[in-house]
C-alpha cells in the first residue's frame, strides 16, 4: 500500500551514510559490531538495532549532530538504513515496523542534560536524561497507522501517525482525485492500527544516581516495546525527542511539573555494580577487608559524625550490606533528640541507592498511590518512599508518626514483598524490594527501660516485630571523646584509604560478588548457639524467638560479606554471636539471674527488676512519708535506699532518674538536687499509675 507521507523529502545520502556507519563502524580492529547485531536481528528475526550516539560521533560527526537536531527525520533514515542491510542479507522484512534505539554509554555524562536545560530551545532535539521513576500511567492504545477513506472516489490507504494528533491526509492517493482537506477523508477505526502508550513521570538523578530533591519531574511518554518496561522507583536513564504538551496548561498544580514531554527512544536501567571498579579500587576495598577491626573501621567512616559507640553502627553496616536472602529490617530505637535524623540522613547522603523519609502527622508518602494529575486527567500510580528506594534503602524517620492505614501497608510490605494498589479499574501489584532503616520515639518521649519492649510500644507492637533486628541509642558514652577518635580515624582512613565514593563501590560490590555460605563446622557452631540461646530464654512465650533467630543467620550472611568471603566460618558466627547477644541484652537480658529474659523482651517485666522496683518504692513512699512529703536533698535519699541490702547504688540512680523523667518525681527547683513526689496519691499518667500499682 502506498502512503502518501513517504519519505518525499529525504536525501538519499543520509541513509546511504547510515548503512556506512553500520557496515563500517569497528569497535575495536576488526570487530564490527553494528555488522554483527544485524546479522543478529536477521537470523534471529527480531526488529530492533540499539547505536550507542559516541560511536555515531566517532563513525560520522556531521550525521551525529544532525542527528541531535533533527532526531524525527533521522531516526526514519537510521531506520530505513537497517532495512536496506537486512534486504542486502536476504531478509524478508516480515516485522511491520522495524526500530532504532540510540543509546549513550552511562560514562559519558557529558551529553546527559539536567530538568533545567530542558528549554525551548531543545524542542525536537534528541535529548539523554536521568531521572527514577516516580508515575506511571495506564497502558492505552495510541493510533499507529490511521487507515482512511477517501469520500470523493473511495480509495482507502493508510497514513503513519503516532503524534498526539491524528495525521489527516493532505491529498489523496488517487491521483485524479481533488479531495485534499481533512474533511474529505473519514478515519476507519476498525481498520486502523494502535499501539499502547503510556506516560511515565521521572524525577532527577544526578550522575552518581542521588535523587535531585527539588521535587521537578519530568514527563515521557512510551510507545510499543517500551510500554511497562519501567516500573516505580526504577533509576533509568532515558534518550528521547523533546515535545512540549499539547494538553490544557491553565490548570493548577503545574508549578513542579514542566510542561514539556519527552518522546522516548531507549532507556537504559540502572543497576548496583554496573561501574567496573579499577585495579587501584579493587585492591583498596580487598586491603580493607582484610584489616582487623575492619567492621568497627566500616561502620566508623559510614557514620563518622555520629558520636555514638554502641552497636547500632554495626548493625545498620550489616544491613547495607544485606543477607543472601536480602532485606535485612532495621528498627533504632532513640529518646527524643539523640540523633536519630542525623544517623539516618547520613546514610542518604552517602548511598546513592537510598530515599530518606520521615512521618508526619497526617498520611505521609510511604507507599505508592493511585490519583488523578490534573495536568493530563489521567490516573497515575505514584511512588511512595518505599518505591524510591528500590533495590536499597528506605529510611524512615519518626516512624511512630505515620499514619495508622500507612503502617498496615508498612507492615505488608515487609511480611510479603508486595503490595496491592488500585482505585477503580486501575490495580497495580507493586513488588517492595528495599531493607527498611526505621527510628522511632517511645511514646512519651523516653525509652523506660523497666518496662518490656512490648510495655513501651503497645501500640505498634504488630509492626515492630516485622523488623528483623532492633538496636537501641545508646547515649550515655562521652560525645567530645568519641569525636576526637574518629578524628583520628578519619586522618588514618579517609584520606589516603577510603572515600565515601569508594565506600559505596564496596558495598556494591560485596553485595553483587558474594552470596557465602556455612562451613559445616560453622553450620554446628550456629546450631548450638541457636540452641543455647533458646534454652537460655524463658520458654513459656517464644513465638518471635524463631523469626529473631533467623535474623543470626541473616547477619552472619551479611558479615561475611562484608569480608568478602565465600564461606562463613566458625569465627564469623562467633562475632555476630557477640552482637546479637548485646541486641538481647539490650531488649531484655537480665543480668542479675545470668538467663535472657525472653518475658521482658516481648511480654511482661523483669521480675527481677519488678522487684527490686517495688522495693525501691515502697523504701521510697516510707522516707518521704516520714518527712511530711516535703522535698529531699537526693543524695540523702540514695542513701538511705542503700541501707537496704537488695538495693545497689547503680540501680538506685538509674531508678530515681526514670523516675523523674516518667513524672513522678521531681526536682524542687531546676537548680537544686532536691527531689520530691509530684503527687504521692493521685499518679496522673496510665505509666505513674501503672507503678504505683506495685505497691
Ligand atoms: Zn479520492
Amino acid at each position: 500500500m502506498s502512503n502518501p507521507f513517504s519519505y518525499q523529502h529525504q536525501p538519499i545520502n543520509k541513509i546511504q551514510r547510515f548503512e556506512d556507519f553500520y557496515r563500517l563502524f569497528q569497535d575495536s580492529p576488526g570487530v564490527y559490531k553494528y555488522q554483527d547485531q544485524i546479522k543478529d536481528i536477521y537470523t534471529k528475526s527480531t526488529n530492533t538495532l540499539v547505536f550507542l550516539y559516541e560511536d555515531l560521533v566517532a563513525s560520522d560527526p556531521d550525521i551525529a549532530e544532525m542527528f541531535i537536531k533533527d532526531p524525527e527525520t533521522l531516526l526514519e533514515d537510521a531506520i530505513e538504513a537497517l532495512k536496506n542491510l537486512l534486504k542486502f542479507q536476504g531478509s524478508k522484512l516480515e516485522h511491520n515496523s522495524y526500530h532504532v534505539q540510540v543509546k549513550t554509554s552511562i560514562k559519558n555524562i557529558k551529553l546527559i542534560s539536567g530538568f533545567k536545560d530542558l528549554n525551548s530551545k531543545k524542542i525536537s532535539q534528541l535529548v539523554f536524561c536521568r531521572g527514577i521513576v516516580s508515575g506511571i500511567s495506564q497502558v492505552k492504545p495510541v493510533l499507529l497507522m490511521g487507515s482512511f477513506e477517501c469520500n470523493l472516489c473511495g480509495a482507502q490507504f493508510e497514513v503513519f501517525q503516532l503524534t498526539s494528533k491524528i495525521r489527516w491526509p493532505k491529498f489523496c492517493t488517487n491521483k485524479r482525485c481533488k479531495a485534499k482537506t481533512q474533511s474529505d477523508f473519514r478515519l476507519l477505526e476498525n481498520e486502523s492500527q494502535y499501539i499502547d502508550c503510556q506516560e511515565i513521570y521521572l524525577e532527577e538523578i544526578l550522575n552518581d544516581l542521588h535523587i535531585n530533591t527539588s521535587g521537578k519531574m519530568l514527563k515521557a511518554r512510551l510507545n510499543g516495546s517500551l510500554v511497562n518496561s519501567v516500573n516505580l522507583g526504577d533509576r533509568i536513564q532515558i534518550t528521547g525527542i523533546l515535545k512540549t504538551e499539547d494538553k490544557d496548561l491553565t490548570k493548577r498544580d503545574q508549578s513542579l511539573k514542566f510542561n514539556y514531554c519527552i518522546e522516548v527512544n531507549a532507556i537504559h536501567l540502572f543497576e548496583k555494580n554496573e561501574t567496573i571498579l579499577s585495579k587501584e579500587d579493587l585492591k583498596k576495598i580487598e586491603d580493607l577487608s582484610q584489616e582487623v577491626d575492619m567492621f568497627e573501621k566500616v561502620a566508623d567512616l559510614i557514620f563518622h559524625t555520629f558520636p555514638y559507640n554502641s552497636n547500632l553502627k554495626k548493625v545498620c553496616t550489616l544491613s547495607l550490606f544485606g543477607s543472601n536472602e536480602g532485606n535485612i529490617h532495621v528498627l533504632l530505637i532513640g529518646n527524643e533528640g539523640v540523633g536519630k535524623s542525623t544517623m539516618l540522613r547520613t546514610l542518604s547522603e552517602v548511598f546513592p541507592w537510598s530515599f530518606y523519609t520521615f512521618g508526619k502527622d497526617k498520611e505521609s508518602s510511604l507507599i505508592p498511590t493511585i490519583s488523578r494529575n490534573d495536568i493530563d486527567g489521567q490516573l497515575y500510580i505514584w511512588s511512595g518512599a518505599l518505591n524510591y528506594g528500590k533495590n536499597g534503602h528506605t529510611l524512615i524517620d519518626n516512624l511512630d508518626e505515620i499514619g495508622n492505614n500507612e503502617k498496615r501497608k508498612l507492615q505488608q510490605s515487609i511480611d510479603e514483598g508486595k503490595l496491592l494498589i488500585k482505585k477503580g479499574s486501575f490495580q497495580s501489584h507493586q513488588v517492595i524490594n528495599t531493607s527498611i532503616i526505621a527510628a522511632i520515639q517511645p511514646p512519651n518521649g523516653i525509652y523506660n527501660r523497666y518496662k518490656s519492649f512490648r510495655d513501651n510500644f503497645k501500640k505498634d507492637l504488630s509492626l515492630l516485630e516485622k523488623f528483623d533486628i532492633i538496636a537501641f541509642f545508646d547515649n550515655t558514652s562521652d560525645k567530645e571523646k568519641h569525636l576526637k577518635e574518629m578524628d583520628t580515624i578519619l586522618d588514618v582512613y579517609q584520606n589516603d584509604l577510603l572515600s565515601n565514593e569508594l565506600l559505596v563501590k564496596y558495598f556494591e560490590y560485596a553485595q553483587s560478588n558474594f552470596k557465602p555460605k556455612f562451613r559445616k563446622d560453622a553450620k554446628g557452631k550456629l546450631k548450638e548457639i541457636l540452641i543455647r540461646i533458646k534454652q537460655d530464654c524463658s520458654t513459656e512465650d517464644n513465638k518471635i524467638t524463631k523469626r529473631h533467630l533467623i535474623n543470626v543467620k541473616k547477619l552472619c550472611e551479611a558479615y561475611a560479606k562484608m569480608h568478602l568471603k565465600h564461606e562463613i566460618l566458625i569465627k564469623d558466627v562467633e562475632s555476630i554471636e557477640l552482637l546479637f547477644k548485646e541486641y538481647l541484652e539490650n531488649l531484655g537480658f537480665d543480668n542479675t539471674v545470668g538467663k535472657i529474659d525472653m518475658d521482658r523482651i516481648f511480654g511482661d517485666q523483669s521480675r527481677t527488676n519488678l522487684n527490686k522496683l517495688e522495693i525501691l518504692m515502697n523504701r521510697l513512699k516510707g522516707i518521704f512519708e516520714v518527712n511530711d512529703w516535703k522535698a529531699l536533698e537526693r543524695l540523702s535519699v540514695v542513701k538511705s535506699l542503700e541501707l537496704d541490702k537488695n538495693l545497689d547504688k547503680k540501680f538506685i540512680e538509674s531508678a530515681l532518674e526514670e523516675l523523674v523523667k516518667e513524672g513522678i518525681l521531681y526536682h524542687y527547683t531546676p537548680s537544686s538536687d532536691k527531689i520530691q513526689f509530684r503527687d504521692p496519691n493521685y499518679p496522673k499518667s496510665d505509666n505513674q499509675r501503672k507503678i504505683f500499682e506495685l505497691k
